[in-house]
């Protein structure tokens, strides 16, 4: 099952994108339709929200007076607190259950307000953010839905930045044109990205990175993308002896041409710990596949014991993105290597000028991609003393 977040700030076309998710086969499940459910009468989140707030908040027939506690939470950030805390396990819970209800093989979407705010895009496959300028989303919820000017200004204020918003999520659907063309961008989105990575998923296929061609200049997002899968993964591992999670390999320093290809590390305290069923679940849910028989990387000659530099591997389902997931034990060869490497790379700017250029000359010769990959080998075992004599110069230790 893919997940999928959906968020954006009021008036953007969150809905709008969500509810055609729906249309088109995913079941949808939305945090303010929770958020109200939570608060009708006889649930025991409006007698707590009764008990703190008094009864002015609630109307002659029991339901909630939504204007009058809204008026009390805006202008005071700590009842505003108090009433998060009241509601949000509520909410949390009930998603929770109800996205547990959802069919294996169906698109899991989670229509979220402040899925960015609340940190809780690191529990999606993917993340949508809805966009649209600040003077067309007043326009559209004034004129389309009849709010209030001034409350709309209000409320996008205390909301989450394009920027925070647009950092924690992989795709951006800007809304500034018509609806009918961002229905197409969800189509569009739906048809070559989230369908086949959700049937990837069900059919534990991982995608690959293409045979030629491989290779690209640097580009823009690979930090972005990186620090994104980072997250996801780290909170999908909380609780299993995992010592960190980076992103290593070429698009991790920045300025190199690379495959197009995100290298994650996993550090264990202890690589048995990569076999244990609850780092395999852990991994599956995350949306990664297990590659048996990847396990040993070539050793290079200044660290030439091959038992340094076993792993297991595995690969994402992505169509869009391709994410190779090293998993090695803490301070083994390999493991350090690629800290190393990394580190190494982006402070000395000639060494990746020669990588770089090594890269070219290799290229020109064959650009299979596995065969480049093998042809770099040298490349790295000869690296690597001058790797280890920088680490020891600059006192450098791997983070
Ligand atoms: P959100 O869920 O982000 O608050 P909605 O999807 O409800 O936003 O959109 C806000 C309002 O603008 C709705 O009335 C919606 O029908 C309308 N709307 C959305 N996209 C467009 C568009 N491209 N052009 C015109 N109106 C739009």
């Amino acid at each position: 099952m893919l997940r999928v977040g959906v968020t954006g700030g009021i008036g953007s076309g969150k809905s709008t994108v969500a509810h055609r998710l729906g249309e088109l086969g995913a079941v949808v499940t939305d945090a303010d339709v929770v958020a109200r459910q939570v608060m009708e009468p006889g649930e025991p989140v409006l007698d707590r929200v009764r008990e703190r707030f008094g009864p002015g908040v609630i109307r002659d027939d029991g339901s909630l007076d939504r204007a009058a506690l809204a008026g009390l939470v805006f202008t005071d950030p700590e009842a505003l607190a108090d009433l998060d805390a009241i509601t949000g396990p509520a909410i949390a819970e009930r998603v929770s259950h109800l996205r547990s209800q959802v069919a294996p093989g169906a698109v899991s979407v989670f229509d979220m307000p402040l899925l960015v705010e609340r940190g809780l895009w690191v529990h999606e496959h993917v993340s949508i953010v809805v966009e649209a300028d600040l003077e067309t989303r007043v326009g559209r919820l004034v004129e389309q839905r009849g709010l209030d000017e001034k409350d709309v200004r209000n409320r996008i204020a205390a909301q989450a930045s394009d920027a925070e918003r647009r950092a924690a999520c992989d795709v951006v659907l800007d809304n500034a044109g018509t609806r009918e063309e961002l229905v197409a961008a969800v189509d569009a989105l739906w048809r070559d990205r989230l369908e086949p990575w959700n049937a990837n998923l069900v059919h534990g296929r991982r995608t690959h990175r293409p045979d030629r061609g491989a290779v690209v200049n640097p580009r823009a997002d690979w930090q972005a993308r990186g620090s994104r899968i980072v997250a996801k993964l780290a909170a999908a591992l909380r609780g299993l002896p995992v010592t960190e999670v980076s992103h290593v390999g070429s698009t991790s320093v920045p300025g190199l041409l690379a495959k197009d290809v995100i290298d994650v590390q996993i550090g264990l305290r202890d690589l048995a710990d990569a076999d244990s069923a609850a780092f395999r679940e852990a991994m599956s849910r995350a949306g990664y596949v297990l590659v048996h028989g990847n396990v040993q990387d070539d050793p290079h000659p200044a660290d030439a014991d091959p038992g340094g530099w076993t792993k297991r591997f595995y690969g994402g389902c992505d169509p869009a993105d391709i994410v190779h997931v090293h998993v090695r034990a803490a301070q083994s060869a390999g493991w350090r290597f690629a800290l190393l490497f990394r580190d190494w790379l982006a402070h000395e700017q000639q060494e990746r000028d020669a990588y770089a250029a090594e890269k070219r000359r290799l290229l020109a010769l064959d650009d299979d991609t596995g065969r480049y990959t093998e042809a770099k080998e040298p490349w790295f075992a000869a690296a690597h003393p001058r790797a280890e004599a920088w680490a020891a110069a600059t006192g450098w230790t791997p983070r």
